[in-house]
């Protein structure tokens, strides 16, 4: 007799999305000469820039010709590519080998898989609000309870507020896996090396494992902030990192992403080099390979050139993050974000809820935006705009913003 995984049923945060979706859709119905404009969406919009267009034909060709046609590669993925992660590491004063890198097909997906190669009694703590991955796959992995007044039961919320700038403090109590994002999603707020540290000293003393996201760390501009986690001194023993080529180089579509599971990272039961073989073990048996074409294209995003295009396109996103940051700032709105991450976050105005505000942007603007709710209780009152759109739609929002919302 089968069964199924009724921890699925516990999910919630499906709900988000599809519901600004049927909201969107049921204001169209009703106003059908109104252009709705989206600043919803975490997703790119620019087109990939000429040498990653190259690599990837070039990734192609290879297939056309018996001499350099290839089929399985290494489940590590391609060895000039992992060294070229492990280079970029190297410049941010980082020792990464180039076999603690692991190539994928995106951090989502590395997100949703890491916890598996934990224990299901492990604690878990998130930051609150944060990216739902995190905490729907521990959800099904069974590591909560069920959802009750807004929470999970067995989850550790780390609040992330106005009051301590979006990065939380360490837990109170002791918990074993740690999910961080930084630059974050959907805050905008970025960790100082400082604070990374208190979480660094955290889990090095109770052996708990910091999960790293790093996904925006292309968009950080100022110097002194931290672009991995692997800058803060004995990080390697207690952290892995995940990311990807989605934000910074246009391949949400394409799908490429990279985690580095140091061997100097331990837990409880697992001595230096055990986590590494483990993530080894678990990407050589249940996944095999990111795309040979993608990861030509990805060695093309991490080329000269490449790094050179990309950033011009990471530029293109910080500006259109500055129009709307300073759009709402002008309407003497409370902004958060928008400097070193592609969102901005906004407190909802006159204590607001967020789905009572993205009903009202919706109705008086005709802009779209995310709750902040939907990513978790302490987003409650706030609100998440995108800078992943082409500049003349988010210029046109925030224009009706600044025109037609009632405050
Ligand atoms: C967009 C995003 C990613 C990227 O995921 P991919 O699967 O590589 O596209 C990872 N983490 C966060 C927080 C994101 O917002």
């Amino acid at each position: 007799m089968a069964t199924l995984n009724l921890n699925y049923d516990k999910l919630q945060a499906g709900y988000l999305f599809p519901e600004i979706a049927k909201r969107t859709r049921a204001f169209q119905a009703e106003h059908p000469d109104a252009k709705i404009m989206r600043l919803g969406i975490g997703d790119t919009t620019e087109p990939l820039t000429s040498s990653v267009i190259a690599g990837l034909h070039r990734g192609v060709d290879k297939l056309a010709d018996v001499q350099t046609y290839t089929g399985y590669g290494a489940e590590q993925g391609n060895t000039e590519l992992r060294q070229a992660l492990a280079d970029r590491y190297r410049g941010l004063g980082v020792s990464i080998e180039p076999d603690e890198v692991f190539v994928s097909d995106g951090a989502k997906p590395d997100s949703a898989n890491i916890q598996s190669i934990f224990g299901v009694d492990n604690i878990v703590a998130v930051q609150d609000p944060a990216y739902p991955v995190y905490v729907d796959s521990n959800v099904i992995a069974g590591r909560t309870g069920q959802w009750k007044d807004g929470r999970f039961q067995g989850l550790v919320y780390m609040p992330c507020t106005a009051d301590n700038g979006f990065i939380p403090a360490v837990p109170e109590g002791k918990v074993d896996l740690i999910y961080l994002c930084s630059p974050n999603n959907p805050t905008g707020a970025v960790a100082t090396r400082e604070q990374l540290k208190t979480f660094v000293d955290y889990a090095r003393n109770v052996k708990a494992v910091i999960i790293f996201d790093s996904a925006y760390a292309a968009f950080i501009s100022d110097p002194e902030l931290p672009r991995s986690i692997f800058e803060i001194e004995g990080a390697t023993e207690c952290a892995l990192e995940i990311s990807s080529f989605s934000k910074e180089a246009g391949f949400t579509g394409v799908r490429l992403g990279w985690s580095v599971v140091p061997k100097a990272l331990i837990c409880e039961n697992a001595e230096a080099g055990k986590v590494h073989r483990l993530w080894n073990r678990r990407q050589t048996t249940m996944f095999n390979g990111a795309s040979n074409i993608v990861q030509e294209g990805g060695l093309a995003v991490m080329s000269e050139a490449g790094q050179r295009e990309c950033a011009e396109m990471v530029a293109y996103y910080m500006k259109n993050a500055r129009t709307i940051k300073d759009g709402l700032e002008t309407l003497g709105l409370t902004v958060y974000g928008g400097v070193n991450a592609p969102y901005v976050w906004m407190q909802t105005p006159n204590g607001t809820s967020s789905w009572e505000f993205f009903d009202k942007l919706l109705n008086e603007a005709h802009v779209v935006g995310t709750p902040g709710s939907g990513f978790g209780p302490s987003g409650e009152g706030f609100f998440r705009l995108s800078a992943f759109g082409h500049a003349e739609d988010i210029e046109a929002a925030v224009s009706s913003i600044r025109e037609n919302l009632a405050l």
